[in-house]
């Protein structure tokens, strides 16, 4: 299929964008009393500018999962893309907030620890779901204080970092296109993990000496192979290798990390507060997502446990509108490194939030999330 098929195909899946899916629960009038909550779950189908390939997936679009929660004449919205590699999916983020449905409608959101603690116990699994809650009611607290949510961390926006690029796994030719449609972004993150590696980086070497960071989303089974592969990256101007092997081959990756010539990144083996202080020696540094961890607040108390651990931390994204991009970003000053270019694959984004200037992460600074219609 050549490129113009595939954009072709984009469109034809942008059809059906919006799916319906709107669930009240308690037919609760948000506007009725100050003291009531109530919430709204909506599926919506991200179409994307190209067809997205990793070692996981390839697609055309992304079905993600809207919260909306009102308290008080005030009204936040978070978003959760539920990741195929945690065998999640839009229809069952959706069961899940639904099931917790009767607490949120009873929560009061400026106690939104407990809400989210309670909702932590309740729901096994569906971390993008949890993210999508925890998102809402954080949007919900920073409107209702009236500032930023870096702000309500304590964060400077002046130091959010730069923001990579994502270049998926393509065709050498696509590869260059995609890589000259990004030049406005200083370092690019280029996915590999097939045995078409090598390849791809002279594709890409081809167009521009940028710094690349590296991410092989596990693709790599042979913990020789990885190191010989690791070694040629060094001498491409390559920064970092992200997730060189399978998340679960943890021996093997404490063996490559003490051989490696470049720093890796964790990222698959890192999905809970548990899972850091076994990564220590195994990784150089790791990458949170709002989806995999659950949330702004979990994300947040992972990022800081990490740097007391001595990592390096990114902050990663999923395929997502500007709301989830828009939520990771405003906890960005305190990370290293950002891949938040999600809602950059998107054609169809419903918001306008976090921008990128020469690659800069710029923060809104309105209450909440600070979101826009698109
Ligand atoms: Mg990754």
């Amino acid at each position: 299929m050549n490129r113009r098929t595939l954009l072709k195909t984009a469109g034809a899946a942008g059809v059906l964008a919006c799916l319906p899916g709107k669930t009240t629960a308690f037919a609760a009038d948000p506007k009725s009393s100050a003291n009531a909550s109530s919430v709204e779950t909506e599926i919506y189908r991200l179409k994307l500018r190209h067809t997205w390939t990793t070692t996981m997936s390839s697609s055309t679009y992304r079905d993600i999962l809207y919260v909306h929660y009102h308290h008080g004449g005030i009204s936040g919205v978070g978003e959760g893309a539920p990741i195929v590699r945690y065998k999640e999916d839009a229809k069952g983020a959706q069961a899940a907030v639904n099931s917790v449905l009767p607490l949120l409608d009873a929560s009061d959101p400026t106690q939104f620890e407990k809400v989210i603690s309670e909702v932590f116990a309740r729901i096994p699994g569906e971390w993008a779901g949890k993210a999508a809650i925890d998102i809402a009611m954080m949007d919900w607290m920073g409107k209702k204080l009236g500032v930023p949510l870096y702000e309500y961390f304590g964060l400077d926006p002046h130091d959010a970092p730069i923001t990579d690029f994502s270049i998926g796994i393509d065709t050498p030719a696509i590869t260059r296109e995609k890589v000259r449609e990004a030049a406005a972004f200083p370092v690019l993150k280029i996915k590999v993990g097939l045995d078409t590696d090598e390849q791809t980086i002279a594709a890409v070497r081809s167009v521009t000496d940028k710094p690349l960071r590296v991410d092989a989303n596990e693709g790599w089974t042979d913990r020789e192979v990885a190191a010989r592969k690791i070694d040629w990256l060094s001498k491409q101007g390559v920064q970092f290798v992200e997730q060189p092997m399978p998340a679960d081959r943890i021996d093997d990756l404490r063996w490559l990390h003490q051989r490696a010539s470049l720093p890796l990144m964790g990222d698959e083996s890192c999905r809970h507060p548990a899972d850091i202080p076994k990564l220590v020696g195994v990784f150089d540094a790791l990458n949170f997502k709002l989806d995999k961890t659950g949330g702004m607040m979990q994300t947040y108390m992972m990022i800081q446990m990490a740097r007391s651990l001595g990592f390096k931390t990114m902050l990663g994204c999923m395929v997502s509108s500007s709301c989830s991009i828009t939520a990771a970003a405003h906890l960005s000053p305190l990370v290293d490194y950002a891949d938040l270019d999600g809602n950059l694959l998107v054609a169809n984004d419903p918001y306008r939030g976090v921008t990128v200037k020469d690659g800069k992460l710029i923060l809104p600074n309105r209450p909440g999330l600070g979101l826009l219609p698109a």
